[in-house]
């Protein structure tokens, strides 16, 4: 009679996951080793958090903002938080930042 071996549990690939909360990309650890599969948060801070009174604002007004737009056009996510924010105000993500080591969409003006 042929050995009956239990096949390996099929394993969780290794590969990098996409926080459920913030959106940045983790990485395998050791810890993770035995319930990879279900790991959806990258740190104890993002799988404790809830969204709190600010994230309902910027979503009413992420949603005001896209109905008043139409299907066909687009929004930047920075015009929902001056329209949280208030729009007289400068605000951090307005800071001015060095375009050679900047990440990501910038805008210009002249000095
Ligand atoms: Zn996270």
């Amino acid at each position: 009679m042929p050995d009956k071996k239990h096949k390996p549990e099929r394993e969780t690939p290794r590969k990098e996951k996409i926080c459920k909360r913030c959106g940045r990309a983790f990485a395998w650890r050791k810890k993770w080793e035995r319930d990879w599969d279900v790991v959806r948060y990258c740190s104890d801070a993002c799988r404790g958090a809830k969204a709190g009174a600010v994230d309902a604002e910027l979503e009413a007004a992420i949603l005001e903002l896209l109905a008043e737009r139409g299907r066909e056009k687009t929004i930047c996510p920075s015009e929902a938080a001056k329209l949280v924010g208030g729009l007289a105000t400068r605000h951090d993500w307005e800071s001015v930042i060095d375009p050679a080591t900047a990440k990501g969409p910038i805008r210009l003006r002249l000095r």
